[in-house]
């Protein structure tokens, strides 16, 4: 990944885990109601050291639920999930998908506590393709530790990859194993690129299907004194119940295939507080463009992430 996805740092595309960190706390992020402190009575005991801010957690999938047409919500449950962080906004985590016969590979992700990537990412890197677990990111659309629970919404492309595809197959009571943020490490900003200044008034998003999740969280997020326009690029527009209620204070444009760039164009105030930009990677790189370049909206204050690339994956 070339940077931190934070304003000034952007990021022209997801990539592996890496150590980047934020400094500050999302104000009310997208958790919907849940606490950020105690994780249970052994939190004293799993005060170690870790070596990532991350953990995996083993998790089974315990509901399926099609939100809309192309949306598939799929809510994972395990006991371990009582110390996932709901940090939300657009915390990122990734879906370590089964492999054919449903198994995980050995590549250390299960010690405990969880290795550093420097450690497991490498190892799962020098195994043949085809005997590793596919990586997919994504981000949690709800957090409820005390149940044990996270909810994934996720866009399925067509054609398939293989996180769609496995998407679309799976049934209640498979296992997989998520990589996400662990509470026990407290507040780091670990993968979280929504970082917007202390005090803004103004914000830009735009996003696509696979950024919607992200979108919610962060209106959720929002403070009293912001207001905003939301992007959103939807393919179908039967999907665009996913973005039917984002509140007060965020005016969702909805506009179809290939028409983010000009609606950036029409509807972007170079005097945006801060603006935050995730989707399809080129549409993602030519949007920013049309920010920093054509609007002149200063780079540092605008965040960037491709999440996915037409066409075929955007990392292994
Ligand atoms: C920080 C972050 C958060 C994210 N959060 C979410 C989220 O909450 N929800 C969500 O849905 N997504 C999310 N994404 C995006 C998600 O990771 C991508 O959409 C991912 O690529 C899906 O994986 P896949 O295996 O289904 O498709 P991939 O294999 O990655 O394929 C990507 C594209 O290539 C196309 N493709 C695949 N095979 C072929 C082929 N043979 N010929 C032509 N085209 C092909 C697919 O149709 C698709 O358009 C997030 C990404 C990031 C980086």
């Amino acid at each position: 990944m070339s940077g931190n996805g934070m304003p000034g740092g952007g990021a022209e595309a997801e990539a592996a885990p890496t150590s980047a960190r934020g400094d500050r706390m999302p104000s009310g992020a997208g958790t919907r109601g849940v606490p950020a402190a105690s994780t249970g009575p052994d939190d004293a005991a799993s005060a170690a050291p870790r070596p990532w801010e991350y953990s995996a957690f083993p998790v089974t999938v315990a509901r399926r639920e099609i939100i809309s047409p192309n949306f598939l919500r799929l809510t994972f449950r395990g006991d371990a999930l009582r110390h996932f962080a709901p940090w939300g906004v657009d915390q990122r985590i990734k879906l370590v998908l089964p492999l054919a016969d449903g198994g995980l590979a050995e590549f250390g992700l299960l010690d405990d506590p969880t290795p550093h990537p420097s450690d497991w990412y490498t190892r799962w890197k020098a195994l043949p393709p085809a005997e590793r677990n596919v990586l997919r990111t994504y981000t949690p659309a709800a957090i409820r530790p005390e149940a044990g629970e996270i909810d994934v919404d996720i866009y399925l492309h067509s054609p398939d990859g293989p996180a769609s595809r496995w998407a679309r197959a799976a049934r209640v009571g498979e296992t997989l194993v998520i990589t996400g943020p662990d509470v026990r490490n407290g507040w780091t900003g670990y993968g979280i690129h929504w970082q917007p200044p202390e005090q803004y008034a103004s914000f830009l998003l735009v996003a696509d299907e696979t950024a919607i999740p992200a979108v919610r969280n962060i209106a959720l997020s929002l403070p009293p004194t912001a207001c905003g326009i939301a992007i959103v690029e939807i393919g179908d527009q039967a999907d665009d119940v996913t973005v039917a209620d984002l509140g007060p204070r965020v005016d969702v444009r909805v506009v179809a295939r290939g028409e983010t760039e000009d609606a950036v164009r029409a509807w972007a105030s170079p005097d945006v507080d801060v603006a935050w930009l995730a989707g399809e990677s080129g549409v993602v790189t030519a949007s920013r463009r049309v920010l920093v370049r054509e609007l002149g909206v200063p780079r540092e204050r605008v965040a960037f992430l491709g999440y996915w690339r037409e066409g075929g994956a955007l990392v292994d």
